[in-house]
């Protein structure tokens, strides 16, 4: 098979049944329910994007092993032009929804391309763990699969590991060997969009100690797999809510969902990693398997900050308030934000490095400087809207009030923006804002900046703790104290 049509992905997700929970109702037409319905077509949109003559040159590639059609999330980047057909598919599948879905196909694509491009990792564990990989990625490629990952442990007890929670099980771990693959039981919390996927890979962050064991595996299975619940958290939208009233959250609702395994079967040509401490901690640092992924988020991210800003600076000129020097200086905060996490994002890819394994991939330091900075620049940028916007982000009225004819007179008179910008126009304008730095949905966006990829204060030390074991010393300061020493001899000499 090729890449897939809208068709094809709505034809997918209605042929499975897998187990979703969601408002203590399990959710059985998936399809039709009406929180999802809106998310689906946004991302069948996507997926027909890759047929648009408009993008396909600039999303897709033809493979060169079997000759057909892929997405370039697909593509094992060899150069910088690979790279950059890279990011224009980042960047356009970003843009169709300005940067506010972040688990869109691409990620995880990207994810398990990384993952097989380092199978040689996998098999200093043995031989079938790199097989395994290399398949699993041919298989999701050629498919033109959509995964979601759960990478973390539910949040019971952070103060203890895996082995003192109170049940054994809490954790995601092994039960038992079969002939024909691991059992295991236990949770992985918050896999994003999990209802409307495909599969799900788990792998997590280094955090193994000795004794670990059970938990230390990485494995892709079908969604529907039996024993697999997915317990929905709470909608941010009921999924009735006009798009008039609310065009963002009524069309972009990410669900986030925690993964139970209730003795789940792993065929053994599903698992990555089994049972092994070393490999499971070895995994982020050995094969950095997050550099791809990272590219991706910076490039998303990018798209959703620029479009807050836009946001911004529009609501500003609607009500006439961006002449004010307060009002400039906070737009300009934004606008230059913006351009630090662009320039950011085109250094990655201007100093590319090439793995010994061929494989290029966007230098380190500008994303996870990407990584430390928007978890602050975006909840600033919200802020802004929120300190922009005032009192008129509340006092919206609804889609309806403008429908009767009894009140259009009012509307017209006391919800119309600055000369020339029509009361509907601000209204829609402002609730857009709103949507974003106001409603459950967009404080769902803050959240999932901050913490998308790991808690950002351990990133932050992680950063400097890296920086340093490559810059032991400090050399200019070394130079700096030589030459003023040397100058103060000469000096008492003279
Ligand atoms: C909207 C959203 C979507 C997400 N999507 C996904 C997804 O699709 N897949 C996925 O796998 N994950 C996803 N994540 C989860 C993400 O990986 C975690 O939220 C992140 O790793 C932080 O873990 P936590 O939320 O359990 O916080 P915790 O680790 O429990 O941290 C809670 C607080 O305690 C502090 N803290 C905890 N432990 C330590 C420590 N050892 N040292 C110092 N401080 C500590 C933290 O700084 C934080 O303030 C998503 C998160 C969000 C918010």
């Amino acid at each position: 098979m090729s890449i897939r049509t809208g068709a094809d992905y709505i034809q997918a997700i209605k042929s499975r049944k897998p187990e979703v929970w969601l408002g203590g109702r399990r959710i059985t037409n998936l399809s039709e329910e009406p929180i999802f319905k809106q998310p689906i077509e946004e991302l069948a949109k996507l997926y027909d994007m890759q047929y648009d003559p408009k993008y396909q040159d600039r999303i897709t590639h033809v493979c060169e092993e079997t000759g057909e059609r892929v997405n370039n999330a697909f593509l094992i980047p060899r150069n910088g032009g690979d790279l950059k057909a890279r990011r224009e598919l980042f960047e356009i599948w970003a843009k169709a929804t300005f940067g506010l879905m972040g688990r869109t196909p691409d990620f995880l694509a990207t994810v398990v391309t990384a993952m097989a491009s380092n199978d040689w990792f996998f098999r200093e564990y043995g031989d079938q763990w790199g097989d395994n990989i290399v398949n699993y990625y041919k298989y999701i490629r050629d498919n033109d699969l959509f995964l979601t990952h759960a990478i973390i442990n539910p949040q019971n007890d952070r103060s203890k590991a895996s082995n003192d929670q109170v049940d054994m099980y809490t954790h995601l771990g092994v039960v038992r060997e079969t002939d024909e693959g691991l059992i295991v039981r236990g949770s992985k919390m918050l896999a994003t969009l999990a209802p409307l996927t495909d599969e799900v890979i788990i792998y997590s962050y280094p955090s193994f100690k000795p004794g670990d064991e059970k938990y230390a595996i990485s494995f892709a299975l079908p969604i529907d797999t039996p024993g697999l619940r997915i317990l929905c958290r709470e909608a941010t939208q009921d999924g009735t809510r006009s798009t008039w009233d609310h065009p963002l959250a009524s069309r972009f609702e990410e669900m986030d969902a925690v993964l139970v395994f209730n003795d789940v079967l792993v065929p053994w040509n599903r698992v990555f990693i089994n049972q092994n401490v070393e490999a499971g901690n070895l995994l982020y640092p050995k094969t950095g398997i997050n550099l791809q992924p990272s590219h991706q988020s910076a490039i998303r991210g990018l798209v959703k900050i620029s479009f807050v800003t836009e946001v911004a600076c529009s609501i500003a000129d609607s009500i006439g308030v961006d002449g004010f020097l307060n009002v400039q200086n906070q737009l300009t905060e934004l606008l230059q934000g913006v351009e630090t996490i662009r320039a950011l994002v085109r250094v990655s890819e201007y100093e590319y490095d090439t793995t010994p394994y061929g494989e290029a991939i966007p230098a380190i330091v500008p994303l996870e400087t990407v990584r430390g900075i928007l978890p602050k620049l975006y909840p600033r940028a919200i802020e802004i809207l929120q300190i922009i916007g005032a009192g008129g982000l509340l006092m919206s009225p609804t889609g309806a009030d403008f429908t009767n004819p009894e009140l259009t007179e009012d509307m017209n008179k006391y919800y119309g923006g600055r000369e020339g910008v029509p009361a509907d126009d601000r209204v829609r304008l402002f609730k857009l804002a709103w949507d974003l730095c106001g409603e459950a949905f967009g404080q769902r966006l803050v959240q999932y900046e901050r913490y998308y990829s790991g808690d950002p204060v351990r990133k932050m030390a992680m950063f400097y703790n890296t920086h340093k074991r490559k810059n032991p010393t400090y050399p200019m300061v070394e130079e700096a104290l030589k030459e003023s020493l040397e100058m103060s001899k000469i000096k008492v000499m003279n």
